[in-house]
Formats: C-alpha cells, sequence, structure tokens
C-alpha cells in the first residue's frame, strides 16, 4: 500500500518522449511548454492527495532516439543538483531508450536512497485517449510514496527496476516488461508494493559517476555474419562488447570466429555475453558451442539485459578501472541488474 503523506515533494524533470509531444505534418514531434499546458488541464495534478512537485521542461525536449550518455550526465546533473531538496524524481522520457537511461542512472546514481521514477507513454497527454495521464498520475505518487530507493520504470500499472527492463511493445500500452526479475510494485484497486524485493537503503554519501563515453560496441549473432566485419570491428579503439548470443549464450564453433574472439581477449577487449532470449541466463557451459565461447575468455553476462551490460560497461569504464577488475565487477551483481 501507499501511505500518502501531503508533505512529500517531487522534482518532475520532463526530457521528451511521446508523453509531451505534439502532432505535427511529420509525426509527433518534441515540444517545450506543453506538457505543463496539458497538465493545467486536468484536475486529478492538483488534488490534495498528489505530493507537491516542481515540473522542470528541457528548453529543447528529445526524442529519446537521439540521447547519448551526455544526456544521462546530464539528467544524473539535475537529480544531483536538487537531491536534498526533493523527496524523490521523476523523470519523463521517451520509450525507445527508456530502458537504457533507466539502466545507466541506477549505476550512475551510487549510493541512491531515493526513488528515481522514469515514466513516459504511448500516446502524448494532449491526446483525448492516452496513457499519459495514469503513467504521470502513478509516477509521481510512486516517487512520494514508495519508499524504494532505486531507479524504477512505472508503466502500465507496473513498477519495474529500471535496469531490469525491456521495451517489448511499440504499440500497446504493455510496452515494458522485466522478463528476468519480478515487479517491484503492482497498481490495481489497491497499490502493491513488494518491498522485500527492492534495494536497501543506505547511509553512504550519494554521489554522481559521471560516464566518460568508452568506446563500448554490441553485435548480434545471426547466421551468416561476417567474420571479416567483426573482425575490423573488435579492435581498438574498441574498449568492450557485449555479444548478444543465442538461448544460453551460444555462438558458432567456428574457428574464423573464435580466432577472431581470442585475438580481441588478448588486446584486452572486454566481451560480455548475453542472450537473444528476453528471458534468458546466460550458461556457456550448457552446450559445446557456448564452451568454445568461455573457453575463448568471453564473459558471462548472466541473465543481464543487453542494455543493462552495456550501461554497466559505460559505468565501470567510465571509473577509469583496471581491467581486472572491471572483469570482476561485470560478474557481481551492482545494483540488482544481474542474479548471483
Ligand atoms: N520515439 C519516442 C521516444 O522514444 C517514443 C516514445 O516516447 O514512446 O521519444
Amino acid at each position: 500500500m501507499l501511505a500518502i503523506q501531503k508533505s512529500k515533494s517531487i522534482f518532475v524533470l520532463c526530457t521528451g518522449g511521446t508523453i509531451s509531444m505534439q502532432r505535427t505534418g511529420k509525426g509527433y514531434a518534441p515540444s517545450s511548454g506543453h506538457l505543463a499546458a496539458a497538465m493545467e488541464k486536468i484536475p486529478e495534478f492538483s488534488n490534495p492527495d498528489m505530493p507537491n512537485y516542481t515540473l522542470y521542461e528541457y528548453e529543447n525536449p528529445i526524442d529519446s532516439a537521439n540521447m547519448t550518455p551526455q544526456h544521462w550526465v546530464q539528467i544524473g546533473e539535475h537529480i544531483q543538483k536538487n537531491y536534498e531538496k526533493y523527496d524523490g524524481f521523476v523523470v519523463l522520457h521517451g520509450t525507445d531508450t527508456m530502458a537504457y537511461t533507466a539502466s545507466a542512472l541506477s549505476f550512475m546514481l551510487e549510493n541512491l536512497n531515493k526513488p528515481v521514477i522514469i515514466t513516459g507513454s504511448q500516446l502524448p497527454l494532449y491526446e483525448t485517449r492516452n496513457d499519459a495521464r495514469e503513467n504521470l498520475i502513478n509516477a509521481i505518487l510512486m516517487a512520494g510514496h514508495s519508499r524504494i530507493p532505486e531507479v524504477c520504470i512505472y508503466f502500465n500499472n507496473k513498477l519495474f527496476r529500471g535496469n531490469r527492463s525491456k521495451k517489448l511493445d511499440a504499440n500497446s500500452f504493455a510496452a515494458f516488461a522485466s522478463p528476468n526479475f519480478p515487479a517491484l510494485g503492482k497498481v490495481g484497486t489497491d497499490v502493491v508494493i513488494r518491498h522485500h524485493l527492492a534495494r536497501l537503503t543506505t547511509t553512504e554519501n550519494f554521489n554522481l559517476q559521471k560516464i566518460s563515453e568508452p568506446n563500448i560496441g554490441s553485435v548480434r549473432i545471426f547466421p551468416g555474419i561476417s567474420y571479416d566485419m567483426l573482425s575490423h570491428y573488435l579492435r581498438s579503439p574498441l574498449q568492450a562488447l557485449v555479444l548478444e548470443a543465442y538461448g544460453f549464450g551460444n555462438a558458432p564453433q567456428d574457428e574464423t570466429f573464435l580466432k577472431i574472439i581470442r585475438r580481441a581477449v588478448k588486446e584486452n577487449i572486454v566481451i560480455v555475453n548475453c542472450s537473444q532470449c528476453p528471458t534468458a541466463k546466460v550458461k556457456m557451459s550448457a552446450y559445446a558451442a557456448g564452451s568454445a565461447l568461455s573457453e575463448a575468455g568471453v564473459i558471462s553476462g548472466g541473465d543481464m539485459t543487453a542494455e543493462a551490460a552495456l550501461a554497466k560497461l559505460f559505468y565501470l569504464y567510465s571509473k577509469a578501472l583496471p581491467i581486472s577488475d572491471i572483469k570482476r565487477l561485470l560478474i557481481e551483481d551492482l545494483r540488482g541488474e544481474l542474479t548471483v
């Protein structure tokens, strides 16, 4: 249940995304000031049951297809600047790259002790028929009252751990899922928050780890993948790679392919194996086709999403750690992103 405390104050940061967009001749496009105007027309946002909130809209809101690690840092800096002043944070964001941003922030916001709830919608708030109203109202309530000290995604009546989330549907209001970890909360006639699944609070000081933009790559294996192309890609300046392999983490047992992988590992390119199956935990020892990768020095991504693995690599490389520490931390659970 959510215990409503009216004195809570929430910082709502709008980065853009469909929730705040306007219809144009070229389809939905970001537009500043539009969200605030639409919210003013909805009485629920000034209902006394709502926590107090401050809305800050980016002057140049973006479609989240344009998100970059610099934007992650910008969002992190807004949270850092307002960390002491507010009880919780809502980040409004496009759905396309929401899982990446949620994963990145989960690592960057070190010793987070307050809820950071990311939400958006499939239809803009100003449309008569939309999912934005429910998502926004509930995200503000969750930020005020859930007491979950984590980066979460709230979408279509569910609260997910951010770094476990994936966008799985571009059409339905149920756009997100957390295939390898249960939802942290569900909203129906009752609001159920599963505190026993959430991360623990901390007494350590909050810190923002900025991202320095290392050269992180990603390759999805497919039958017929060009080894020539792969060989060119797996070279400096590449520093680390998320290899999306089949099923339990299997890849071709082809000597040319394995040679490229071995050479990359020898050149200190860290390769993390994530499954192409949304619901999966990599177990390279399950098949000879996976064991070969493990023997070549590829690291298991376990049940991490590819989005979380990428964000974790961005984070670990930004901390300028030695490769041996990066490899050790990749298989440790840092923010609930991995089942160990
Ligand atoms: N293209 C939009 C975005 O990610 C999609 C959305 O918000 O649902 O910004």
